[in-house]
């Protein structure tokens, strides 16, 4: 289950990502986005909504293509997308991350643990007997051992955002990537996703989280940016940013979450 020990207590970076832009439609949507996340460390990313957090976690993830902007992790791959980037890079950029997506994006045809094995068998090519095994173990870990024959219209949005997560797991990323994880499902199977998702952060998974959790937020996170009209306004220390921010536009911002009325 653990990632990849470093083997020394001292945090060394993961992921470095400096100048990323994007437009679509010649709308800048990230405006040069800088990112630096360590191994073992919880950055969430909070703004309101068209701020550019999702661009910014398709993009480490390979599902867009960002304009210009380097993307390095530990120094093992780095990508410069202000020159062409091949087909290759980007596979290798994708094999990095895995995301967990707000409306799951489970197959609907399979079952559970077809959802889970797809990517490592059809993709990274391992064996089935391998990936059903692990697929397995990861089910039990969150809960869900006696539904992996179940297809995800039979599953709660709990369950089925904890096969989501499970699914990420699986392809071994050494990054996670969690857009909004718990804003599609009712308010009480929030809890259960939050506590799956803080047991991988205390068992040393690096992470970057789109969240509008802000408790979930305050308690998790090494870091939080606050991001909005494609720029980072602030980032820092969630006691800071989350409780006395430098920012005005942060400050109305999670007022506005803690006071919705
Ligand atoms: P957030 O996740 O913070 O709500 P997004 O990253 O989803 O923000 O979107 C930022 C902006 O980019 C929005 O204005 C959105 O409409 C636009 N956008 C995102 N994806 C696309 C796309 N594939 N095509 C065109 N516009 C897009
Ligand atoms: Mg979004």
């Amino acid at each position: 289950m653990l990632p990849t020990d470093s083997g020394s207590t001292e945090r060394s970076q993961l992921l470095g990502v400096r100048g990323l832009r994007k437009s679509f439609a010649g709308h800048e949507v990230l405006k040069s986005i800088d990112v630096n996340v360590s191994r073992g460390e919880v950055v969430t990313l909070i703004g309101p909504s068209g701020s550019g957090k999702t661009t910014v976690l398709r993009c480490l993830n390979g599902l867009e293509v960002p304009d210009a902007g380097v993307v390095d992790f530990a120094g093992e791959l780095t990508v410069d997308f202000s020159a062409p980037v091949s087909k290759q890079q980007l596979a290798a950029l994708r094999d990095r991350s895995a995301m967990v997506f707000q409306h799951y994006n489970l197959f609907p045809h399979k079952t559970a643990l077809e959802n889970v094995i797809e990517g490592p068998v059809q993709v990274q090519k391992r064996s089935k007997a391998e990936a059903v095994k692990e697929a397995r173990e990861l089910l039990a870990r969150v809960g869900l051992e006696d539904k992996e024959d179940s297809y995800p219209f039979e599953l709660s949005g709990g369950q089925q955002q904890r096969v989501g997560i499970v699914r990420a797991l699986a392809l071994r990323p050494q990054l996670l990537l969690f857009d909004e994880p718990t804003s599609a499902l009712d308010p009480e199977l929030v809890g259960d996703v939050l506590t799956v998702i803080k047991e991988l952060a205390d068992e040393g998974w690096t992470m970057v989280v789109v969240t509008h959790e802000l408790a979930f937020a305050r308690e998790v996170a090494d870091e939080v940016i606050f991001m909005d009209g494609g720029v980072v306004v602030e980032r820092g220390h969630p006691d800071t940013v989350l409780r006395n921010p430098r920012e005005e536009r942060t400050r109305q911002f999670v007022d506005r979450l803690l006071n919705p009325f």
